[in-house]
Parts: C-alpha cells; sequence; structure tokens
C-alpha cells in the first residue's frame, strides 16, 4: 500500500494567513512597537483634535453677533491641553524598552549583551574598561558612533576594540556616566524594535549604588543580574537588588546563571548545581524580594552560556554551521534555554513596557478628551438655549409684524371713513357759521370807527381799513364759532388714530385758516354817496316803478301826470316839497353819507360773502382733510418705521440662528470627535494594557 501525500497548496495561502503566520513569528517586542505605533497615532489625533477644538472654541468666543456659548476659562483650558498633549505626543514618541544588566565584573554581562545582538557590539574579556555606564540604543544610519554625556559630539567607532580603545582613552568620563553606543538598527532586530541595553560597570566595584539606581534604573523596565554559575550568589549582589526592590514596585528580575557551559566539564555535579542554583534565586526572588510567585520562578531563572550562544550566532552570520567550532557538551540545551530566555525577557518587557510608559499617558488622554466633550456639550447645550431663545423673539417679531399688517388695514379703512365724516362735519359747520356772520355782517361794519371823508382819497383808505376789520372780524368770529369744536373733533380723530396706530406722535397744535381776501372780493364795490333827495323824481320813480322804468316814466307820461292833480294842491306840495329839501339838504352830512356807503357796503358785501359760503366751507374742510391726512400719514410713516425694525430684528435672528446651527453641528461633531477618542483609547486599554488580567 502506497500513500499518497498532497502537497498543501501553497497558492491558498491567503493575506490573512500570511499575517497570522507573521503575528506567530514576530518578536514579542512587536507588542510595545505596535502599541507605540497606536498610542503615538491616538496622540497625533488627539492633538489634531485639540487644535482644531481649540480654534473653534477662540473663533466661537471671539463672535461678537452671538451671545457667549463658551468662557474664557474654556478656551484657556483647551489651549493648555494642546501643548499638554504636544509634549506627552513627544514624550511617547521616544518612548523605548530597557533593559539594564547587573552582575559582578567579569561575569559575562557583555558577553550576553552581545549575544542577544548577534554581534560583538561590546568589548568583552578585559575586564569593564571604564566605570561608565554602555546604553546600546539604534541609529538609522549605517555607522554606529558613540555619544558621551554632555557632548553632542558624535565619536566614530569602527570595530569593538576601537570602542575600548575609546573608552579607555577618554579621561573626561566619570565613574557612573553615561556612555551611548549608537547602533546601525539595520543589523539588529533587537534595536529595530525600540530596545535599549543598558550594561553596567560591575556592582562589586562601585560603593555608589543608591545613585545609580535613580539615575539608571528608575525608567528600567527590566533587571537582568548576570551571575556566575561557578558561584553563589554573591551578597554585592543580592543587596542592589534589594536596594532597587525598595525603590521600584515589584521590578521584573532575570536571572542569568552565566557559564553554565563549565558545568559540562562535570556532568556528575550537574543537576545537583542546578537545583541548588534554582532554589537559591528562586529563594532570593520569591522569599526575599517577593518581585513574582514561586510558579513563576522558574521563567525568570535560566541557565545559560553568552560566550557559546554569541559565537555560535557570530557563526552563522557570517553563513557557517552554528556549532561549527569544538562546542562543549550539551550546547544544544543550552542554546535553547538561551533562546528561551530571550522569548520570556522579550514577553516580559513588552507587556511591562507598555503599561508603565503608556497607561498613565492613556489615562490622561482619556481624561483630557472627556473634558473636551464635556466642554463641546456645554457649547452645545449653551447654543442650544440661545437658538432657542432666537427662534422665540422670531416669531413673536412675525407675529407683531402680521398684526401690524392686519391692524393697519383695517385702521386705514376706519381712519379714511374716520376723515370723511370729519371733512364733512366741518364743511358743513363752516357754511353754516358764514351764513350766519354774512346775516350779522351789519354789525361788523357798524363797529367799524374812522373818519369818514368823500373825497376819493380818504374813501380809498377808509375801504381798505374797513376791507380789514371786516376780514378780522370775520375770521376772529368763524373761529370763535368753529374752530374750538372742529379742533376738538380734529383732535379726537388724531387720537383715535394714534391710540389705533399706537407709535406715539406728538399731537401738533392746528389752526383753522378762514381765508376770505375780502379786498379782492370787494374790489368792485362802487359806493353812491352823492346827495339823492329822497323825493326827487328819480328816486320817487325808482322807489315807486323800480329803477328801470324811471327814465321812461319821466320822459314819456308827463302830460297824463299833470292833467291828474289840481294846481292847489300842486302849490302846497310844492312848498312842503320845498321845506322837505331844505331838510334833506342840511341834512346830508357826512354822517349821513357815511351811514349810506356802510349800507351799501354790507349789501354788496353780502352779496359777494354769500358766493363764497360753500367756498370757504370746502376750503376749511380740505385744511382739516389736510391736516388728518398728514396725521395719518405720519403715523402710516412711523408704523414703517416700526415695520421695517421689526424685519430687521427678524432678518437679525434668521442669521443668528444660522450661525448658532452651524455652531452646534460643529459642537456636536466635535462632542463625537471627543466621544470617538476616547472608544480610541478604550480599545487601547483593552487590547494593550489589561491584557492578560
Ligand atoms: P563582564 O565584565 O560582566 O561584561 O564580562 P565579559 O562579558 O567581559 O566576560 C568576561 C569574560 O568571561 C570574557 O573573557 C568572556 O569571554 C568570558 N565569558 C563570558 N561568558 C562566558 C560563558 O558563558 N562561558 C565562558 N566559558 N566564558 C564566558
Amino acid at each position: 500500500m502506497s500513500l499518497v501525500f498532497t502537497r498543501p497548496n501553497t497558492n491558498a495561502v491567503t493575506k490573512k494567513d500570511k499575517r497570522l503566520m507573521a503575528e506567530v513569528n514576530a518578536s514579542p517586542l512587536k507588542h510595545f512597537v505596535t502599541a507605540k505605533k497606536k498610542i503615538n497615532g491616538i496622540f497625533e489625533q488627539l492633538g489634531a483634535y485639540i487644535k482644531e477644538s481649540s480654534t473653534f472654541l477662540e473663533d466661537t468666543y471671539s463672535n461678537e453677533e452671538l451671545d457667549p456659548v463658551t468662557t474664557e476659562e474654556q478656551v484657556g483650558e483647551v489651549r493648555g491641553y494642546l501643548s499638554k498633549v504636544a509634549g506627552i505626543g513627544e514624550v511617547l514618541a521616544r518612548r523605548h524598552m530597557k533593559v539594564t544588566f547587573f552582575g559582578r565584573t567579569s561575569n559575562g554581562k557583555s558577553s550576553v549583551i552581545n549575544a542577544m545582538l548577534w554581534d560583538k557590539v561590546l568589548p568583552s574579556g578585559i575586564g569593564h574598561t571604564t566605570n561608565c555606564f554602555l546604553r546600546v540604543e539604534g541609529t538609522d544610519g549605517n555607522d554606529a558612533f558613540l555619544l558621551t554625556e554632555g557632548s553632542e559630539e558624535r565619536k566614530s567607532v569602527k570595530t569593538v576594540n576601537h570602542l575600548a580603545h575609546a573608552l579607555h582613552q577618554d579621561e573626561d568620563l566619570d565613574a557612573g556616566s553615561l556612555v551611548c553606543v549608537m547602533w546601525p538598527k539595520a543589523k539588529c532586530a533587537l534595536l529595530r524594535d525600540d530596545l535599549v541595553l543598558v550594561d553596567s560597570p560591575g556592582i562589586d566595584v562601585t560603593t555608589e549604588l543608591d545613585s545609580w539606581i535613580d539615575k539608571f534604573c528608575l525608567d528600567a523596565d527590566v533587571f537582568v543580574l548576570v551571575a556566575n554559575s561557578e558561584s553563589t550568589l554573591m551578597q554585592t549582589e543580592k543587596s542592589f537588588f534589594h536596594k532597587v526592590n525598595e525603590r521600584l514596585s515589584s521590578p521584573n528580575i532575570f536571572i542569568l546563571n552565566n557559564r553554565w557551559d563549565a558545568s559540562a566539564s562535570e556532568p556528575e555535579y550537574m543537576e545537583e548545581v542546578r537545583r541548588q542554583h534554582m532554589e537559591r534565586c528562586t529563594s532570593f526572588l520569591v522569599d526575599e524580594l517577593k518581585v513574582v510567585d514561586r510558579a513563576q520562578a522558574s521563567d525568570r531563572i535560566f541557565f545559560v552560556s553568552a560566550k557559546e550562544v554569541l559565537q555560535a550566532r557570530i557563526q552563522k552570520a557570517q553563513g557557517m554551521p552554528e556549532s561549527g567550532g569544538a562546542l562543549a557538551e550539551g550546547f544544544q540545551a543550552r542554546m535553547f534555554e538561551f533562546q528561551n530566555f530571550e522569548r520570556r525577557f522579550e514577553e516580559c518587557i513588552s507587556q511591562s513596557a507598555v503599561k508603565t510608559k503608556f497607561e498613565q499617558h492613556t489615562v490622561r488622554a482619556k481624561q483630557i478628551s472627556e473634558a473636551l466633550r464635556l466642554i463641546m456639550d456645554s457649547v452645545h447645550v449653551a447654543a442650544q438655549e440661545q437658538r432657542i431663545h432666537c427662534m422665540d423673539t422670531k416669531e413673536e417679531r412675525e407675529d407683531r409684524l402680521e398684526f401690524i399688517d392686519k391692524q393697519l388695514d383695517l385702521l386705514t379703512l376706519d381712519c379714511k371713513s374716520k376723515i370723511r365724516k370729519i371733512t364733512e362735519e366741518v364743511e358743513k359747520q363752516v357754511s353754516n357759521a358764514m351764513a350766519e356772520e354774512i346775516r350779522r355782517l351789519y354789525v361788523l361794519v357798524d363797529e367799524f370807527h374812522m373818519d369818514f371823508h368823500p373825497s376819493s382819497v380818504v374813501l380809498k383808505v377808509y375801504k381798505n381799513e374797513l376791507h380789514r376789520h371786516i376780514e378780522e372780524g370775520l375770521g376772529r368770529n368763524m373761529s370763535e364759532r368753529c374752530s374750538s369744536a372742529i379742533t376738538t373733533a380734529l383732535q379726537t380723530t388724531q387720537t383715535e388714530m394714534i391710540e389705533g396706530l399706537k407709535p406715539l406722535l406728538p399731537v401738533q397744535c392746528f389752526s383753522l385758516c378762514y381765508d376770505l381776501n375780502c379786498d379782492k372780493l370787494c374790489s368792485d364795490f362802487q359806493e353812491d354817496v352823492g346827495f339823492h333827495f329822497s323825493l326827487g323824481w328819480t328816486m320817487l320813480v325808482n322807489r315807486f316803478l323800480g329803477p328801470k322804468n324811471t327814465r321812461r316814466a319821466l320822459m314819456g307820461y308827463n302830460d297824463q301826470v299833470w292833467k291828474a292833480v289840481g294846481w292847489r294842491l300842486i302849490a302846497l306840495s310844492v312848498g312842503l316839497y320845498g321845506l322837505l329839501y331844505v331838510y334833506e339838504r342840511l341834512t346830508w352830512t357826512t354822517k349821513a353819507k357815511e351811514r349810506t356807503f356802510k349800507r351799501q357796503f354790507v349789501e354788496y358785501a353780502s352779496e359777494k360773502l354769500q358766493l363764497i359760503v360753500s367756498y370757504t366751507g370746502s376750503n376749511c374742510s380740505h385744511q382739516v382733510q389736510q391736516e388728518l391726512s398728514g396725521t395719518f400719514a405720519q403715523l402710516c410713516q412711523q408704523v414703517d418705521v416700526t415695520r421695517q425694525n421689526l424685519e430687521d430684528e427678524i432678518k437679525d435672528m434668521n442669521r443668528k440662528i444660522e450661525q448658532l446651527d452651524a455652531l452646534q453641528s460643529r459642537a456636536k461633531l466635535l462632542r463625537n470627535k471627543a466621544g470617538w477618542l476616547d472608544s480610541e483609547l478604550n480599545m487601547f486599554t483593552q487590547q494593550y494594557l489589561h491584557q492578560g488580567q
């Protein structure tokens, strides 16, 4: 029977599978790297969001058209967040994982670091070159260089020996100072993943442990104690970690029992030695330091040979087999244990670093986004309230406008009919008054006193004065008769109109003008103040036959008259007639002439005035109509102003509402963004900070 093995179809490996495989193979350090990328991204978005919010609040605050919907404190608060978040962002971008190696000189600290870096980065085997701390950090360039504390100068290093030499030469370096070895990231995966490794001078060479801890240990994520498996843990090593434990709450400590290859030479004791070391180290971590549980202790204690691992790795890097050299017994097991250490270490450091380096900032970011959400909420609410107020005002103004328009229509009709009524009344009243005055014209003329003389010069003056007297008198009398009544009626109507149209106008004083213009009216008047004997022929005939027949009578009927009367009677009559004539001739004085003049004038003027009664009436009513129409027009104008004001206010409200709408939707958007950032931060917390809890 033959079995047919089918090869998996490689083409069927999907993108997702590839990603999963990549994740499985990826270094646990990637956890920190992705978390850092993520939190940096969130902080970038938070920064942009705060900037947007700050601009929005500042614009809103300086908008003078609207009532304030934000406060100066809020504007200041958000501006403060801007620099705070920018600062945190910078710190986060520089964040890395840091592991510090401690142990006595020559235990193999540098060898362990080199083995982890797969290269001879640090000098080893010549004792610790100086008393300084060596910090290995990745650089983007292709060349390694040194940076010493307090100097910007980049000292180039070509080889490890060169480095050792450089360190040895530098006399400026104080004990306990820091030298950075900037190593190309391209050469080493660990450095690409934001790991920084620090080699210490050797616990046995210093008395300044306290200052070391303050300077190099407070921000270390993991401590690796490189012990020598050929001897037991020294008190100096132990007391150093006791001090560290006092300063940091439960530090992550790994113990590497190095030089385990030496145990291969005495295999019979190997298990026993290992058990003893394990027990002592476990007791140190669990009972003395209390930094791990007994169950976890085995994940923190390893038996390795850094020298072997480094050698094998360098060979592998050069394309030769790992075990090319003459290797001691059990190399593979030790190699495996070193790899195991590396895995545990990477898991531990990335978890721990994510927590210690990002948790606090995540909490702060959450607080800031929450504070911003509240501010945006308050802006939204304030804008909402103001919008409601604007809507109410607008509605009220619109109602008033509608009311005014309706009312104006009604009042216009009402006012027109009132004006018509009052003008009709005035016309009637004035006509009546005038008729009455004409009847009483003789009284007015009688009241006129001035020296009278029939000479034409005096008469002319006399007439002028008489005209003026009558004009004044008539005007006065008419005023007395009508003005107060008309004015009262007029004012009542005006007041009614004003009352109706509300906006107040001052009531103007109104006076009627009864313009009679006597001069013109009586310019044709021709007096007759010559002496006429009342029984003279003309007069008699005038009296009995009327003026038209006088001439005919005197001319044509003479004979009959003479025949009809007897001569005696004629003589008596002539005597009496003569007496009467003398009497009349004697009494025809100036006074009599004046009387006659006045009588003639009254007759004439009455007749003429009679002609203009209706004219005067309509003239007066026209004046009243003009006055009231004027008042009405003024009121309408006033109403127009009010209408215009209302319309302006409505326009204003509409503009405000529009602005508030935009403001509200912007505030809402920003509030939602804060919510979104908060959920991003929650997701980050879930994914990276609460993992494994
Ligand atoms: P450091 O002073 O703690 O940094 O120690 P080094 O790394 O300089 O090592 C001191 C000496 O010990 C060097 O000669 C190394 O080659 C040697 N050494 C380091 N690790 C091992 C190891 O695992 N096995 C053996 N046999 N020798 C080692």
